[in-house]
This record gives structure tokens, C-alpha cells and sequence, in this order.
């Protein structure tokens, strides 16, 4: 059984999808992309991600190829056409690239027509057991506009395949000290039943599981604050965790090598990702 792709109107094989090599995408890596999680046939949260869609290509001035109803149709078809190879459960990865130029030339010189690229793959499994990981503490080698969902990731890779190769899950990144994000999640830091997390800033990606997160946890009657967090209040923290749309929430039991909290997970972390479990469930139930 293999995966259906979209690509520019067609619904193919994804062995026989093919793009130009004078995609600009391809070249310049000149495109923005979105992962969607999808539960039950249900693209959670869709309107958010279709709303950062949006906004990224708005910040590299790139036109929308569709409007948010044509794309709800589109995710929705991939979602049925891949039904039989990943089940209800899937996560939707789309991109859209500048296009095919006539050569390879920095300057666009006349319009071009987007590449759009729709795919589906398995979704994680839920991580209700909340699998605790370690992460390693790096220098933020990208560049100034990571609130952009920019197709070029080559740092992010580059830094999460270093922290793997050193034994660590992923990749906590700071600039000048200052605590950004992770590789490929948002962090949370817990201090005396307080909970922290850097700002929205153009040094990180406004995460669709942070801001819910920032929701439960305000529903929890905890006390959220998007501030500035200096790296060196890291080892003192006594719960930190990252989060994504496909990870959901990961505990993180140490940081090189210190040890955050009892080393294990800790409460809120617990009642935040149990929370988030029955934000996902009610609303799957309605
Ligand atoms: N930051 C970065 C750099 C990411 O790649 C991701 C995952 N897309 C996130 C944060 C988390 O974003 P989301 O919750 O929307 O998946």
C-alpha cells in the first residue's frame, strides 16, 4: 500500500511526485510549510494552522494558491485518499514553495506559480505515558525570523542530529543566553507551581501546542508567564517540558548533565499533559 500525495491539483503515488529541479524550493529552499495532526479524520486545530500558514507566507510575500476553504478540501481529500496505509490517525505535512523559475536566478524575475505539496504520514502515538527524554543545551545557530515556519531547516537539523549523536532527544536552543526554543518544539519551565515560557518573538516559532498549553494551564488556575528566561534558571527549575503538535508534551528529565527536578516527571507536567489529553478527547466526543 503506498501514500497519495497532493501536488498542484493531482492526487498521486507518492513514489511517481516529482518536482522540477528549478523549484525555488528546491534551490533556495524558497517556501513555507505546516504539520498538522489529525485524529480521527479531524484536522485538530486546523484553523490555527491555516492562520500561521497564512502569516508565513505573508512574511516572504507569497500569495496564497488557495483560499482556507479550498485548503480544509485539499487536507481533507488527502486525509481519505490515505485512509487504508495510516488509518484516522495522521499527520499532514503541506508546503508551498515559490515555484519553478527558468533558471536558477536569486531575482524573481516574473511571477511564478506555487508548488504545493500535501502529504500524510502515521501519527506518533498519543504520548499519554509521557515518555520522559534528555535534552542537550546548544547555541541558536539560525537565523532572525524563526517565527517564519520556513522550509529551511538545515540548522534545526544540523543542531537535533548533533544532540542525537551525543545520546539527547533534542535540542534546547539559546541566543546570548537567553532560553529560544527547541530544535523542533516550544519549551515550558515550572518554578514553585509558576509556570514559564520564552515570548512570541521573531527568534521563535509561535508553537499551535504552546498556546493552547498557555490556555489549559490558565484553565488550571496556574499563573503563566511569557518572559525572557536566562539559561542559567534551566538546572534550577523543578519541571521543564517541550511540546509540539505531534510530540504533544515531553517531559524533560535533564539537560546535559543536570538533572531537572526529582529526575522524574514531575506534577504539573502530569496534570498539564492529562489535561491536554481531554482537551483532545471532548472535543473528538462533540
Ligand atoms: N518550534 C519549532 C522550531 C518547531 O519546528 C515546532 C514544530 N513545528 C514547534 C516549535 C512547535 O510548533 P507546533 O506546536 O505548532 O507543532
Amino acid at each position: 500500500m503506498t501514500d497519495t500525495v497532493y501536488l498542484n491539483g493531482d492526487f498521486i503515488a507518492k513514489e511517481f511526485a516529482k518536482i522540477s529541479v528549478l523549484d525555488r524550493g528546491f534551490l533556495f529552499a524558497d517556501g513555507v510549510y505546516e504539520v498538522i495532526p489529525v485524529y480521527r479524520c479531524i484536522p485538530f486545530r486546523a484553523e490555527q494552522h491555516l492562520d500561521r500558514l497564512f502569516d508565513s507566507l505573508t512574511e516572504i510575500n507569497l500569495a496564497s494558491p488557495y483560499n482556507r476553504q479550498q485548503w480544509l478540501e485539499i487536507i481533507q481529500q488527502v486525509i481519505q485518499a490515505n485512509l487504508n496505509t495510516h488509518g484516522e490517525n495522521q499527520s499532514i505535512y503541506l508546503q508551498v514553495t515559490r515555484g519553478i523559475d527558468g533558471e536558477r536566478q536569486h531575482v524573481v524575475a516574473t511571477p511564478l506559480s506555487a508548488t504545493v505539496l500535501v502529504m500524510a504520514s502515521a501519527l506518533p502515538k498519543s504520548n499519554a505515558t509521557l515518555t520522559p527524554v534528555k535534552a542537550t543545551l546548544m547555541e541558536d545557530i539560525r537565523w532572525h525570523h524563526c517565527h517564519i515556519k520556513s522550509i529551511a531547516l538545515l540548522a534545526n537539523t544540523l543542531m537535533v542530529n548533533q544532540a542525537k549523536a551525543n545520546g539527547f532527544d533534542e535540542a534546547i536552543l539559546h541566543r546570548q543566553q537567553q532560553l529560544t526554543e527547541g530544535a523542533s518544539s516550544n519549551v515550558f519551565l515550572v518554578r514553585q507551581g509558576k509556570v514559564y515560557t520564552p515570548p512570541k518573538s521573531q527568534h521563535i516559532l509561535g508553537g499551535i501546542t504552546r498556546d493552547l498549553i498557555i490556555e489549559l494551564c490558565i484553565e488550571a488556575g496556574l499563573e503563566v508567564f511569557q518572559q525572557g528566561i536566562h539559561i542559567e534558571q534551566l538546572p534550577g527549575a523543578d519541571e521543564i517540558w517541550i511540546c509540539s503538535s505531534t510530540r504533544e508534551i515531553s517531559p524533560i528529565v535533564a539537560i546535559d548533565d543536570k538533572i531537572i527536578g526529582s529526575g522524574s516527571i514531575g506534577p504539573v507536567t502530569k496534570r498539564i499533559a492529562a489535561s491536554l489529553l481531554a482537551f483532545k478527547s471532548q472535543l473528538l466526543a462533540d
